[in-house]
Parts: structure tokens; C-alpha cells; sequence
């Protein structure tokens, strides 16, 4: 079986393919053989039916996936590596390449059809350009999930795993953080690609919470306050709000106030229970409907 860390049998194998690299889908290959197994070990659990692949590239994280987990979905959106993915992944019958792109398909059904009601984990070097549609997606699909674990961008590990109410986070830490409890694993240097990518990655897992870690009465609400708390981060959370919601400046200083906030406070302070409160208290006056 061809070494899919080595560079000499990679370059081989593209080249008999004829495979040209799409820097657009964010075709960055791993080759740093300790890596796979790390993030394969990392996403393992007792519970889940199987794995779940987004972007298997030449199979190198797939056969990984395959050797732990006992069966593996993996989607490849570029039909140019389905080839090379017959290849490379022959000797294992536990794996299903899916040539689609992920944010397109129906996982729910799918996942309830492949693995039975069991879990999924999902693990991936996620392609750069659709990092955040990705993770929102999985996290907002009601999918069965047992955990995400996945390399990416090292700036965007730190935003999506900072607490909620400090002054890394935005929309998309609070958004991690009622779904999942984030955890950062390990950094891996752009050395660990070809072609090399112009910045490093972290292995981020999110552990999928069973249950919110607040109560909102209005999930719909409650999100879209906080788009709109962060929708201008330099300005005031009343200002950023009033202009995100279409409200007068009174209502939201009125809603501040009674939450006990003061005035000047900004989207970054909040935590998700200052969210939640807030969105309730906007609620009950009727006002964070869309
Ligand atoms: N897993 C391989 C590895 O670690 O070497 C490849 C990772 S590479 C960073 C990302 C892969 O995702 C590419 O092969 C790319 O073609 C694929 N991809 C990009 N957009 C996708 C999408 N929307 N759906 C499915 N696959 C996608």
C-alpha cells in the first residue's frame, strides 16, 4: 500500500491521474504522518456508528478513519480525485466516498440511513475558504453528533474555542459554545501540507452538549441578537443593536438597562447568559422578531 505522507509517491500518484491541485477548494494535502492517527485517536469514541469526512482529498486522514472507526463516510467534492481515492483506499471495505459537496447534502437523513441512529464523528482538515459554513452547518443541523474534530485556520481555533464575553470572541464563538464544549488539541505547521499553506492550523475538537447550556425562549431570536450585537464590533452593544435590529436606540437601552447592563457595554462583554437574558427581555417586548 503507497505511503500517502511520502512526497515522491504522492507527486507519483497525482501525476499518473493527471491531477491538477484547485487551490479555490483549498486542496492542501497532509503529509506529516503523525498527524492522521492523532486526529483519528482524538475523534474515537465507544458511542458513534462511524466517522464522517469532509474533504478526503488522496484518503490519507479516510484511511486513518477507516483503521478506527467501523464504517466512514467521506465526502470529496472534485470528481478529479475520485481515481485516485479508488486507488488508494481499495483495501478497505468500510468506506463510502461520497463525490458531493457536503454543504449541499441532506446529513440528517443520510446519517440516519448509513449509521442507524448511532452517532457520528466528524473529522477533517477542513478546506480553508469554507471553514465557519461548515462548522455552522454541522452545528445547526440538529444533526447525532458525537464530536467535530477538525484542523483549521490557527486564528479562527482561537476565536471559535476563546470564552464567550472576552475580547476574542464574535458571533461564531457564542454560536460554538451553546452547541459544543470547544477544546484546542494540537498545532500543526503549514510544513505539514503540500502544497504548503500561507498559514498554520490548530486540531480543534468540539464536544456536541446534549442540552444548551442556557434556556432561551426563542432560539431563532436569540441569534439573531447575537449577529447583530456583533454585526459592528467597534460600536456599542445599544448601537450595534438597535441598528441590527431595526429598533429605536430607547427600546434596546431600555432592555439594557433593565438586564442591569451599563450603557457603553459591548458585544464582546456578553456571555451567553447575558445573551440569553437579553434576547428574552427584547422578546417580551416584541421586539427581535425579523
Ligand atoms: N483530507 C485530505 C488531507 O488531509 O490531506 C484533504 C484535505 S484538503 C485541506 C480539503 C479537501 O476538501 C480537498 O480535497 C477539497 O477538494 C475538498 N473540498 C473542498 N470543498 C468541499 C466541499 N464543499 N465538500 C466536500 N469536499 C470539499
Amino acid at each position: 500500500m503507497n505511503d500517502l505522507s511520502n512526497p515522491a509517491t504522492i507527486r507519483a500518484l497525482l501525476a499518473r491521474h493527471n491531477f491538477k491541485f484547485t487551490k479555490a477548494l483549498g486542496q492542501n494535502f497532509l503529509i506529516n504522518p503523525s498527524v492522521c492517527p492523532r486526529m483519528a485517536e482524538a475523534c474515537f469514541s465507544e458511542n458513534a456508528g462511524g466517522a464522517v469526512e469532509i474533504g478526503a482529498g488522496i484518503g490519507i486522514l479516510t484511511r486513518e478513519l477507516c483503521k478506527t472507526f467501523p464504517k466512514v463516510l467521506s465526502f470529496e467534492i472534485d470528481n478529479a480525485l475520485m481515481p485516485i481515492l479508488n486507488e488508494t483506499l481499495a483495501g478497505f471495505g468500510n468506506v463510502e466516498i461520497i463525490n458531493a459537496d457536503v454543504l449541499k447534502t441532506d446529513l440528517a437523513e443520510l446519517l440516519l440511513e448509513k449509521f442507524g441512529g448511532k452517532p457520528a464523528s466528524v473529522c477533517a482538515n477542513l478546506p480553508y475558504y469554507i471553514t465557519s459554513p461548515v462548522i455552522m452547518f454541522l452545528l445547526e443541523s440538529g444533526l447525532n453528533l458525537e464530536n467535530i474534530t477538525v484542523m483549521i485556520q490557527r486564528e479562527v481555533a482561537d476565536r471559535l474555542c476563546a470564552e464567550v464575553g472576552s475580547p476574542l470572541s464574535g458571533a461564531i464563538t457564542a454560536a460554538v459554545h451553546y452547541y459544543a464544549v470547544p477544546e484546542k488539541l494540537f498545532r500543526v505547521s503549514s510544513g505539514s501540507f503540500m502544497p504548503p499553506p500561507k498559514v498554520d492550523s490548530t486540531v480543534i475538537r468540539l464536544n456536541i452538549r446534549r442540552a444548551p447550556p442556557v434556556e432561551v425562549a426563542d432560539e431563532e431570536a436569540f441569534f439573531r441578537l447575537i449577529r447583530a450585537a456583533f454585526s459592528q464590533r467597534r460600536k456599542t452593544a445599544v448601537n450595534s443593536l438597535s441598528a441590527g435590529l431595526g429598533l429605536p436606540k430607547e427600546t434596546v437601552a431600555h432592555a439594557l438597562d433593565s438586564c442591569g447592563f451599563e450603557q457603553n457595554i459591548r458585544a464582546e462583554r456578553f456571555s451567553l447568559e447575558d445573551f440569553a437574558r437579553l434576547a428574552d427581555t427584547l422578546n417580551m417586548y416584541g421586539q427581535t422578531q425579523s
